[in-house]
C-alpha cells in the first residue's frame, strides 16, 4: 500500500528486533534500505535476508556513539545513492534501575547511545536534507518517553529527551520540507526485553506482568511496530510531523 520505490532509507540497531522489522518493511516497500548496526554478523544476516527476497539492502557498520562512523555512513549513502530520503534512529539501549540502583555511569552509557547517538547521525544528514528540501526522520522512542515507568530511571530520562529533540527538530526544520516524527512503542517482544527479563529473579512473573501493562494484555511485535514507522516514511503522512506515536496496545489510556 505505501510506496518507497526509489527512496533510500537509513535504520539504525537494524540488525535486530524492531530495527530489522522496519528494514524489512521499507525493503518490502520498496526502499533502497541501508541496514546499520554497531553488530556487523546482526547487520550482515538482515541484509542478506533482504536480498535473499528480491529486495534492495547495504549492510553498512555504524556505532552510533562515534562519529566517524555516522560521517562515513553519510559518505557511503551519498556515493551509491546520491541522497538520503528516509532515516530511522532505532538503535536504543535499556537499563532496569530506580536512583538507588543507578550510577552516574549508566546514566552517561544510556544518554550517549539513545540521545547523543541519534543526534550524532542526524548530525551527519541534516545538512544535505536542508541542501535538497526533502527529507523523513523517524525515532524510535518509547512510551517511557511519554510516561514515567518504575524502575526505568535512565531510560526513560533519555527517551523523554528523544521526545524532545524529534519535536525541536519538527519546528525547526518544517520550512526545509522535513518532517521529523517519533513512535512511541509499549512493550514489544525483542532480545531488548528478553535480555531486561534476565534482570528479575522471576522471569515467568515478570513477563506477565510485562504484559500485562497494556490494556490489550500483551507485548506488541516488531513488524507492528515496523508498519507505523512504514507509514510515517511514506507520502501518505505528508501533514505529519512533530508526533509522538503511541503504539502502545493501550497502555497509555490508563488503568
Ligand atoms: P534490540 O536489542 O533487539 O535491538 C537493538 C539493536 O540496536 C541491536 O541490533 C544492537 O546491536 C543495536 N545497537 C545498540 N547500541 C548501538 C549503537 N551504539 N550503535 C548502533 N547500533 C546499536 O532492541 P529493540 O527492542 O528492537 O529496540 C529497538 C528500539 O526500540 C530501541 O530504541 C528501544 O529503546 C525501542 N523500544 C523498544 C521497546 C521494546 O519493548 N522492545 C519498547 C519501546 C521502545
Amino acid at each position: 500500500m505505501f510506496d518507497l520505490k526509489q527512496k533510500s532509507a537509513l535504520i539504525t540497531g537494524a540488525g535486530s528486533g524492531i530495527g530489522e522489522a522496519i528494514a524489512h518493511a521499507l525493503a518490502r516497500a520498496g526502499a533502497h534500505v541501508y541496514v546499520s548496526d554497531r553488530d556487523g554478523e546482526n547487520g550482515q544476516r538482515v541484509e542478506e535476508a533482504i536480498l535473499s527476497e528480491g529486495r534492495c539492502a547495504s549492510f553498512i557498520s555504524l556505532d552510533v556513539t562515534n562519529e566517524a562512523d555516522c560521517a562515513s555512513a553519510a559518505g557511503k549513502v551519498r556515493d551509491d545513492h546520491g541522497h538520503l530520503d528516509v532515516l530511522v534512529n532505532n538503535a536504543g539501549i535499556g537499563h532496569v534501575g530506580t536512583a538507588l540502583q543507578t550510577t552516574g555511569e549508566d546514566m552517561d552509557r544510556l544518554y550517549a547511545v539513545n540521545v547523543r547517538g541519534v543526534f550524532n547521525v542526524m548530525k551527519a544528514f541534516i545538512e544535505e536534507m536542508v541542501a535538497r528540501r526533502a527529507g523523513v526522520i523517524i525515532n524510535v522512542a518509547s512510551i517511557g518517553g511519554i510516561l514515567g515507568i518504575r524502575d526505568r530511571l535512565a531510560y526513560c530520562t533519555t527517551k523523554f529527551a528523544l521526545v524532545g529533540l524529534t519535536k525541536s527538530m519538527a519546528l525547526d526544520h518544517a520550512k526545509d520540507g522535513i518532517r521529523v516524527n517519533c513512535v512511541c512503542p509499549g512493550r514489544v517482544e525483542t532480545p531488548f526485553v528478553k535480555e531486561r527479563l534476565l534482570e528479575y529473579p522471576d522471569q515467568e512473573a515478570a513477563y506477565r506482568e510485562m504484559a500485562a501493562t497494556q490494556a490489550l494484555g500483551r507485548m506488541g511485535t516488531p513488524e507492528e511496530i515496523a508498519a507505523a514507522v512504514l507509514y510515517l516514511a511514506s507520502d501518505e503522512a505528508a501533514f505529519v510531523t512533530g508526533s509522538a506515536l503511541l503504539i502502545d496496545g493501550g497502555w497509555s489510556a490508563g488503568k
